[in-house]
């Protein structure tokens, strides 16, 4: 070694990092628990969709901030700005004539800002095929129930509407795709989405000539809540912060496991971790703050947050937002986008590495990518277009979200250029988007999701906990 590099060797050392980053990498990744990654999602999705502003919204606000005071973590709960909210209680909907298709309804869903209605029963029509008054019957329909179409069928006289959009026998065979009605308390019926095979079925009926009656009840109140956004904060020693966040509330109203309680799990998941590598002395407090994040509602409260801090927005160094780690019907993949924001470079580069080096070993992904934005999650708030409609001022905040589903089909969407991982096992040039049968559905729940696949919660755990590691301590 030629003597003149020891005095710059020397003169670097003090800024190398104070631990050994394999070191604090793997005890990390031992300390992510499949079993506290699943209890929790268990545990919110016994609360209800935790829409924020409801009472079960606030219940898994309160339960979060507890967790995280538990782990060690500075916690602030925020109230965001009022919005009309609907709370489901119960309802009933059954076949009661003919006696054999008494159990025919199964997996049904109430959707939100339905209007209440006591209990009642009722003749059913067929909504797409039949014209005309329909006073006092319910409609069935295989449409999405849009604005106008809600409002038809209301004029037209009916007291309830039956929906299995998509009306596909490949999507929602046995479960509803749950489609909230626009936000009103001026909505005057019901609507309860049901599965493909409970509308076609009901259909083929009504075609014969069989006359269907239902019994019907729905408990539901829209009133003007506040969603609660829980911030707990890790304190660097530096200037700077890191977001790691997911949103709280299931979006579609539906029990939300996959979408998004695996996600809040995922964020509490890194705070434990990583709070604990600090407490047991693997590595120093962080250089950047860590402030980890649940949304009380999906995108308004992420909003709020940036107007609330639009004078401190630069300090934020990056977004990291969970959606959906908690299934996936076809591949073993853990998907960070956004790479086609040419900002979100130097993050992305790291969790794609993050992605090669841990791809194949035990306990870890079978792979990894970083794909183009396909937009729809809170990370979006955090970008460019967003942060100029709510107009605050320009900065350019790397944000991206780690998931391992997305929408209820598989999409293919060209590769961005110059973004090839090693750990993608798929084609070249298209990225290959995987899903959940059960998005936004009633069947999104732990049994079919988080419980049977726990493995994606804990490889998104890891690699966001591992990529933390390589940033926050810079
Ligand atoms: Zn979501």
């Amino acid at each position: 070694m030629p003597k003149t590099v020891v005095p710059v060797l020397l003169l670097f050392a003090p800024l190398l990092s104070s631990f050994s980053q394999s070191t604090a990498e793997r005890r990390f990744a031992t300390l992510v628990s499949v079993d506290t990654l699943r209890r929790h999602v268990q545990t919110l999705s016994a609360m209800g969709n935790r829409w924020g502003g409801t009472p079960s919204g606030d219940q898994s606000a309160r339960w979060v901030a507890a967790v995280m005071k538990r782990y060690g973590l500075e916690v602030e709960v925020r109230s965001d700005p009022e919005k009309l909210v609907s709370a489901h209680q119960r309802w009933t909907l059954r076949v009661v004539n003919p006696p054999r298709l008494r159990h025919l309804i199964r997996n049904d869903w109430l959707a939100g800002f339905s209007a209440s209605l006591a209990r009642t029963t009722a003749i059913l029509a067929d909504g797409d095929r039949e014209e005309g008054e329909v006073e006092g019957k319910v409609l069935l329909t295989d449409r999405m129930v849009s604005e106008d179409l809600y409002k038809e069928f209301v004029r037209r006289g009916a007291i309830a509407i039956l929906s299995y959009a998509p009306g596909d026998s490949t999507m929602y065979p046995n479960w509803a795709m749950i489609t909230p009605l626009p936000a009103s308390n001026q909505n005057e019926i019901p609507l309860y989405n049901v599965s493909f095979r409970t509308g076609s079925t009901l259909r083929k009926e009504m075609a014969r000539g069989t006359e269907i009656r239902l019994l019907l009840s729905a408990s539901i109140r829209t009133t003007l809540g506040s969603p609660k956004t829980v911030i707990g904060r890790l304190r660097g020693s530096g200037e700077g912060r890191y977001i790691v966040c997911a949103h709280g509330d299931s979006d579609s109203g539906g029990p939300g496991a996959d979408d998004n309680a695996s996600g809040v799990a995922g964020v509490l998941e890194v705070a434990r971790g990583l709070s604990r590598l600090i407490r047991t002395g693997v590595v120093p407090r962080p250089t950047k703050t860590i402030e980890f994040v649940i949304w009380g509602s999906e995108y308004s409260s992420a909003e709020h947050f940036v107007k609330t801090e639009s004078d401190r927005l630069a300090s934020i160094k990056g977004v990291l937002n969970y959606d959906q780690i908690g299934t996936g019907e076809t591949r073993n993949c853990l998907y960070f986008e956004s790479n086609d924001i040419p900002h979100n470079e130097p993050m992305l580069a790291v969790l794609n590495r993050v992605g090669e080096d841990y791809a194949g070993k035990q306990g870890f992904w079978h792979e990894a990518t970083t794909n183009p934005s396909q937009g729809g999650t809170d990370s979006y708030v955090f970008l460019p277009d967003y942060l100029a409609r709510l107009d605050v001022p320009e900065v350019l905040i790397p944000s991206v979200t780690i998931y391992t589903a997305a929408w209820n089909r598989l999409r293919r969407i060209p590769q961005t250029e110059g973004w090839n991982s090693k750990a993608w096992k798929g084609p070249r040039d298209t990225i290959l988007i995987d899903y959940s049968r059960f998005y936004h559905s009633s069947l999104d729940i732990p049994s079919v999701t988080t419980e049977r696949e726990p493995f994606n919660m804990v490889w998104a755990t890891k690699a966001v906990g591992i990529a933390l590691l390589r940033m926050a301590w810079k």
